[in-house]
């Protein structure tokens, strides 16, 4: 055993020792939170509808409402407990009142136990009492989050008034060890980040460093004056790197550049944190003024692991919880090699990782007055008094704040009190042995390397076909199982990589502004004496690019081509029609960020918007690739004894693929791959604003080696090339997604039979929505919000699953409304190259001028409750838009914008929300935010739209996951994105052979076969 590590659990068992003669378990308070955290720990179910229930509880007025809820989350308990919540519920029906109260006081009384006080004032009593038992304080304010500068700026306000008070009521108070007092003021407030800026965008460190600094700045030169220490709290991966580069920023300043009383967190947890100290290290030398690390493992760590999962992206945070220990340790050494410049204060309630910290430090002959533990307010109240009574430097973490603001905090502490990871359970709950507990965490780190999701390219073919066992006769039993797609990654632009990459991107996609586009027909190259232009609706006087212009000539010899080329293409083996997708998406995203930038200046979308179209385009190509070698071999449709028949498909023939330009590369290329994969030939026709985007398409399936006239690509006029093919005798099958004025014209056109006619005209319909989101009256706002403005302004609502009718309960109106019009007005409205901006322009003039007479009209029917002033004049933008008042019957709430306004509608209650909301031509995404286990139910039974989402936004449904379409007016009842919507280009047939010669017959007929093809290859 090293001398460090005997020493390690010297200090620790004497650290257990003096624990162990004050016992006060960490759930020390009897009753309702020790038998709730008891019942947590037991049983996993349990603990996440109480935790879930407590969540709801402070929004929640009336006590029937706590009885309602309480009844909903527990109604189902399957357990110990059922016996006990039953008589509570029907107890407390007969008094609602009484019992809600009493819920709400026990529930708040287990809030108390972790947040120091109300307000400022309330808070010194505690602070007071520890000052006493020897333990210093940094007073957090909770608050809700922040979704505008209007509470942004209130929590700047309340931060300044917090140091002045805490200022005043502290004077006179000295430092409980005496001993380099000076480095550890008395005064210490942590600061949390974004809630001073409500559009941190990880993208763009510089704007909020931009937005930030001039609302700290008043803040540190006050605690200066007083004397007072501050500290930035970390949060989320996401806001990192601008927290780290504001803390350098700010303090590199002239007026802060000697003033040692700041201080950041490092989280251990994190893989970079170690490359993060050695910079901020680095950084604090050249500065010459000490400065201060909290170093904590992290308080976040499901939510990366989520967040990075859903998005496909490099999880940023150690796997294995010893991994996490064994950071802390490295990096306490890191500090504490370096305290001639740093301070270190170490975040933690595991004795371990204390007493390694205490070790280190003896080692290295650092005074025990020279750096500091930091604890939370009501947790592992013994460890804090034993450290005190080893003569160490106390500090208690001590947040401030209402109930309600404060609910997050409590779930927060409540979940890492019962993690099954956590130290606190280990210890104080199952009393997991001294021994065990101080074993050095690299011992007990898995051998096998923690699993992280791949990089984004190597994520991206799904070659389920590798797998497939096909026997000697060329037919297989087996088929790949069904839900192993997974999705190709999103950008994460926290990286500064990502952002350079955009930005040079950018600026060579500038460079090339103007350049022609040529048609291709039968893989050749085509030119017409016509040129359209294509303009950046941002600055239209710059054209991206130009298209030559196709008419009915070029129409005919495509549609020859395509039916030409379909003789060979659609007897071609599926796995090589898979392979050519593949090939596709590898292209794609070798140039995904040319591809993002020409989207940014082409259709004016936001950097992250623009991204999320590119991951899609890439996922169309490998999921439907995946979904054909599921489909392509032909399936046995029964097991009967001497007969073998077998159910596959044939392509219809040449597609027509019309397609629009909000999302200008996903769904072009979701409807041409779904073409092309299934065997057909196609003709694609971009829309005219995104016709630069189509070209490029082209390109990249001409450089994955698309055989010609297999795709085709004409740009040109809708209404003249458009309707010509679709009335074309050699066009089978129509993929049309676009407004529901040509969408019509289509579906009726196709419905017509022609001379020379093979076929029955398919027509995949995809239109637009009139989408409402309901906010129940116990939503949570904080979500509801976010959720709502992104889904509303999100690329300037000019998406068809985007919010355009907000449903609030009357009971919820003001609070909801307050809120919402604040979160509008803070939106950044401008040129979409500016990686900063959420709202860009409007696709082009026609657009911009049929919103506006919307707005106008919109004016005479009902409220005009906001409008954003601050945009750009040049370019086509349209301020986002609120309007209240609306009733149901207005054209605001019936006709489809297509831009950023929104319509709010009060509702008396969830019926009344419920047949408002379905009260349209339109089935396409509807959204509901609420806390209600009941209502929730109910809204998933009854909300008419192909697309219900609950608790999160309506917009930005990914491939394989949320299959999307609508129905009504809204389409045709496909949705894109699943593996059955391939059969829309597909004929189904069958094919049956008696296998029994004079009585005998193969015992076992293969699942699968190979596919029909003549001569085989
Ligand atoms: C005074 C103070 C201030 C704090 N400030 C911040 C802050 O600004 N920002 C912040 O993010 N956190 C902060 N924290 C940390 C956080 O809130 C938790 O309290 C802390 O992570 C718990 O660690 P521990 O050492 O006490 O307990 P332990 O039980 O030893 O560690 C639990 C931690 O291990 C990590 N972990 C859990 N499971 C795994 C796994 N499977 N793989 C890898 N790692 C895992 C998580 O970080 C988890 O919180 C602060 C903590 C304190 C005490």
């Amino acid at each position: 055993m090293s001398l460090l590590q005997a020493e390690v659990e010297r200090r620790g068992t004497q650290i257990f020792d003096l624990v162990d003669r004050h016992p006060e378990s960490i759930f020390s308070k009897a009753g309702f939170y020790q038998r709730i955290m008891e019942f947590s720990m037991r049983d996993e179910y349990f603990k996440v509808q109480m935790f879930r229930f407590v969540d709801v509880l402070a929004s929640l007025r009336r006590g029937s409402d706590i009885v309602q809820h309480l009844d909903e989350y527990f109604a189902d308990m399957r357990n110990g407990f059922t016996p006990l919540i039953r008589t509570g519920v029907s107890l407390a029906r007969i008094v609602p009142i009484i019992s809600g109260k009493f819920l709400r006081w026990n529930v708040s009384g287990m809030a108390r136990q972790f947040i120091a006080g109300r307000n400022p004032d309330d808070v010194m009593k505690t602070l007071r009492k520890k000052r006493r038992q020897g333990i210093g304080f940094t007073v957090d304010l909770l608050g809700e989050a922040v979704v505008s500068e209007e509470e942004a700026n209130e929590y700047a306000a309340r931060c300044q008034e917090l140091l002045e008070h805490l200022a005043r009521e502290t004077r006179g108070w000295t430092d409980p060890l005496g001993k380099n007092s000076e480095l550890f003021p008395v005064v210490n407030v942590s600061v949390k980040i974004s809630a001073l800026y409500s559009q941190m965008n990880p993208a763009d460190p510089a704007d909020a460093i931009a937005h930030l600094a001039p609302k700290l700045r008043p803040i540190l030169r006050r605690a200066k004056e007083l004397g007072a220490f501050i500290n930035f709290d970390m949060e989320s991966y996401a806001h990192k790197n601008a927290t780290l580069e504001l803390f350098r920023t700010l303090f590199t300043e002239a007026e802060f550049r000697d003033w040692p009383h700041a201080g950041i967190v490092i989280q251990a947890y994190l893989r970079d944190a170690e490359e993060d100290l050695h910079d901020l290290i680095a950084w604090g030398r050249e500065r010459g003024t000490r400065f201060t690390v909290r170093l904590v493992k992290g308080a976040y760590w499901d939510y990366e692991k989520i967040k990075s999962t859903q998005n496909g992206w490099i999880i940023p945070v150690w796997l294995q919880k010893p991994e996490s220990d064994a950071n802390f340790e490295r990096l306490s050494r890191i500090l504490l090699e370096n305290e001639s410049i740093v301070t270190s204060a170490f975040g933690s309630h595991n004795v371990r990782s204390i007493a390694h910290a205490q070790a280190l430090a003896e080692e290295l002959g650092i005074d025990r007055s020279r750096f500091e533990f930091q604890l939370l307010y009501g947790m592992a109240g013994p460890i804090k008094r034993a450290l005190v009574e080893m003569g160490y430097r106390v500090r208690e973490y001590s947040p401030v704040g209402e109930l309600l603001p404060g609910m997050s905090y409590l779930v927060r502490r409540l979940l890492e009190n019962t993690s099954n990871e956590g130290f606190l359970r280990a210890k104080f709950s199952e009393h997991v042995s001294a021994v065990q507990l101080l074993r050095d965490p690299r011992d007990m780190v898995n051998g096998v390397a923690a699993a992280v999701p791949a990089a984004p390219s190597d994520s991206a073919a799904g070659t389920a076909a590798a797998t497939v066992d096909f026997s000697r006769n060329g037919a297989t039993r087996e088929m790949p199982s069904v839900d192993t797609y997974k999705n190709a990654s999103l950008t994460n632009f926290v990286y500064p990589e990502s952002q350079e990459k955009m930005r040079t991107a950018l600026r060579e996609v500038r460079a090339r502004f103007g350049q022609k586009y040529p048609l291709v027909i039968d893989g050749r190259e085509v030119w017409t004496d016509k040129l359209l232009p294509s303009l950046n609706p941002s600055a239209p006087d710059q054209i991206v690019g130009f298209v030559a212009e196709a008419g009915i000539p070029e129409a005919e010899s495509a549609a020859k081509a395509a039916r030409r080329a379909f003789q060979t293409w659609g007897r071609t083996p599926f796995e090589e029609r898979c392979q050519l997708l593949e090939r596709v998406a590898a292209i794609l995203d070798r140039r995904r960020f040319e591809l993002s930038a020409v989207e940014v200046f082409e259709v004016g979308k936001a950097w992250a918007e623009a991204d999320g179209d590119i991951r899609e385009a890439m996922d169309f190509c490998l999921f439907y690739a995946y979904q054909m070698r599921l489909r392509g071999n032909p399936r046995l449709t029964q097991h009967v004894p001497g007969e073998e028949s077998y159910q596959h498909h044939w392509p219809r023939g040449v597609a027509l693929v019309i397609a629009p330009w909000n999302f200008p590369l996903a769904i072009l290329c979701g409807m041409v791959t779904a073409a092309l994969v299934t065997g057909n030939t196609v003709i694609m026709k971009p829309a005219e604003p995104s016709a630069v985007l189509g070209a490029l398409l082209m390109e990249i399936f001409e450089e994955a080696g698309v055989p010609p006239g297999v795709l085709n690509c004409l740009h040109g006029r809708g209404s003249v090339i458009g309707a010509y093919l679709v009335d074309h005798p050699d066009v089978e099958m129509i993929a049309f997604t676009g407004s529901r004025e040509v969408g019509l014209r289509i579906w009726e056109s196709a419905g017509k039979t022609r001379p020379g006619q093979r076929e029955l005209k398919r027509v995949v319909c995809e239109m637009g929505g009139k989408n409402a989101i309901i906010v129940d009256s116990d939503a949570d706002l904080d979500e509801t919000i976010v959720d709502t403005i992104y889904s509303a302004f999100g690329y300037q609502g000019q998406k068809c699953s985007a919010c355009s009718r907000l449903i609030v309960l009357e009971e919820n109106y003001e609070r909801v409304m307050q809120r919402l019009l604040a979160a509008a007005a803070s939106l950044r409205v401008g040129n979409p190259e500016d990686p900063g901006i959420t709202v860009g322009p409007v696709i082009d003039e026609t657009a911009y001028r049929r919103i506006q007479e919307i707005v106008e009209r919109g004016k005479t029917e009902a409220t005009l409750a906001f409008q954003a002033t601050h945009i750009p004049e040049k370019g086509y933008f349209i301020p986002p838009t609120i309007f209240t008042g609306v009733k149901p019957e207005m054209t605001l709430s019936q006709c489809e914008i297509f831009g950023p306004v929104l319509s709010v509608l009060k509702a008396r209650d969830l019926d009344d929300a419920i047949r408002i909301a379905n009260d349209t031509d339109y089935a396409l995404t509807a959204g509901f935010f609420s806390r209600s286990p009941a209502n929730i139910e109910r809204i998933k039974a009854e909300l008419v739209a192909g697309n219900v989402y609950v608790n999160r936004s309506c917009t930005g449904a990914v491939v394989g996951r949320h299959p999307f379409g609508g129905f009504k007016m809204s389409g045709g009842g496909t949705k894109a994105g699943d593996g059955d919507y391939l059969l829309n280009f597909l004929v189904p047939r069958v094919v049956t052979e008696n296998i029994m010669r004079h009585g005998f017959a193969p015992e076992a007929t293969p699942e699968y076969r190979a596919e029909f093809l003549w001569p085989p290859r």
